[in-house]
């Protein structure tokens, strides 16, 4: 029997973890809550540049929410991270192009940290939640979770043992296997078949020039093709690193930091996997493993105008008339077309062109395209209502269980979460 206990325990410093933390300890002061992270700094995916959307669907799941259910939630999220609100200006002329090309531009309630911002933010909702009387723990992870007459509990590799009347377990996307192990343990059904794959491009600021008027503009478009997680004014590349491969991401830092005049985004393309499924995470992997194989190690990068020409790009390449600027993120030159299944590419390709017409200039030669760009949310548990209850008073969510993909998503589940909590104690 284990001697320490709470009343919660909640795995994971992300947003779902503090969404559920506040909305708690808010609700009723006099609870005695436990956060866990294994990492030094808390806070999971806040420390990135932590690009806040605040309208439906935008960083939510569709098969969890609806709008009514989003909306009504997203004023709580919105009093904690107290974004600043990102003026829009010209949708109307970007959206005329979109509907004649079939492709929709969403409007969408923005706000943008930087990431050399996030940290103060950070601070702020530590400082804010310890204060409430939340006790945080972190550089502890999680090894494993177990119920015992009735009572859920984490142990750690030093076999210490913590037990809680409820459970939250909130450990992100990176979080995936551990969520998936715990699932077998609990004995939690979950199916894994969704899973996006795409590419990042890279370009000058004039030859994307909507990040003007929008700072994250969200585009739709055929055969499940989305613009997602846009970077301007001083914007970054970067490696997202997994055990044994990479695949790429962005961020940007804030506005009051010197600008290098570049863009970067996602154009993702969502597979849902049917039978016989098998996973889309396993999908993802083997994906990412064969683009860094044929990347000598690293991802893959080439020139829009190279793979127009139907040649792969290399070093040289990248210094040549009408290459002109350094890629932010120098992974292996060379050639998209070995490594991305022909249907995405297709796809992606195919809502690239309407891009261009949409915004022109985003197929400028020198425009880079990175690959792998993935997205490996989701062993989707078998919930057991509303509140994402997994088990008896054991609770999943945010992105590494599918409830979310973003921020403030993820923030929004917390709090359903902490509601299922509340009436149950
Ligand atoms: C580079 C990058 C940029 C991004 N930019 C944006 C953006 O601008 N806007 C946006 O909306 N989204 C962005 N995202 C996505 C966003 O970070 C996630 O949607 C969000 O953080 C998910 O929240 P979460 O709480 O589910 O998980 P996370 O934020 O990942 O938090 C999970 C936490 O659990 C901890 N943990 C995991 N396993 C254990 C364990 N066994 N024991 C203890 N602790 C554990 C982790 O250390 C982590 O702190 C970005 C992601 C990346 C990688």
């Amino acid at each position: 029997m284990s001697a320490e206990t709470h009343d919660v325990i909640i795995i994971g410093t992300g947003p779902a973890g503090l969404g559920a933390a506040f909305h708690l300890i808010e609700s009723n002061p006099t609870l005695d809550i436990l956060i866990v992270d294994k990492a030094r700094v808390c806070s999971g995916g806040l420390l990135n540049d932590c690009k806040q959307n605040y309208t439906f669907p935008i960083g939510f799941a569709d098969e969890y929410w609806d709008r009514e259910g989003a909306e009504q939630i997203l004023p709580e999220v919105e009093r904690h991270l107290q974004p600043k609100i990102m003026e829009k200006h010209n949708l109307g002329q970007y959206g005329q192009r979109a509907e004649q090309l079939g492709v929709s531009l969403l409007d969408v309630k923005q706000a943008h940290v930087g990431s050399d911002k996030s940290m103060d933010l950070i601070r702020r909702l530590m400082s804010e939640l310890e204060s409430l009387g939340v006790k945080v723990l972190l550089e502890k992870e999680v090894a494993g979770v177990f119920t015992r007459d009735g009572r859920p509990g984490v142990t750690f590799a030093d076999d210490r043992e913590i037990s809680a009347v409820a459970l939250v377990v909130a450990p992100g996307r990176k979080g995936f296997r551990f969520l998936k192990e715990v699932m077998e343990q609990l004995g939690v059904d979950y199916v894994d078949n969704i899973v996006d794959i795409g590419i990042r491009l890279e370009t000058r600021a004039e030859h994307y020039s909507i990040v003007q008027d929008y700072y994250d503009p969200k585009i739709y478009f055929d055969n499940k093709v989305r613009t997602f997680c846009t970077n301007s004014g001083h914007a970054r590349v970067v490696l997202e690193k997994y055990q044994d491969f990479s695949v790429i991401n962005g961020h940007a830092f804030s506005r009051e930091s010197r600008r290098n005049n570049l863009v970067n985004f996602a154009l993702l393309k969502t597979i849902r996997l049917q039978d016989p499924v098998r996973s889309g995470h396993e999908m993802a992997v083997y994906l990412g493993r064969l683009a860094n194989e044929i990347g000598g190690g690293k991802p893959l990068m080439q020139r829009v105008g190279d793979f127009r020409m139907g040649k792969r790009s290399k070093d040289e390449t990248f210094n040549q008339d009408l290459y002109d600027f350094e890629p932010t993120c120098k992974v292996t030159a060379g050639d998209l077309g070995l490594a991305i299944p022909a249907k995405i590419m297709k796809h992606l390709w195919t809502a690239l062109k309407k891009l261009d017409s949409i915004v022109p200039g985003i197929l400028h030669p020198g425009t880079i395209m990175y690959y792998p760009e993935i997205k490996m949310y989701a062993n989707k548990p078998a919930f057991r209502d509303e509140y994402f209850q997994v088990g008896d008073n054991i609770y999943m969510i945010g992105d590494g269980a599918g409830t979310s993909r973003g921020i403030t998503g993820a923030w929004a589940s917390g709090i359903r979460a902490a509601r299922g909590i509340l009436q149950s104690l």
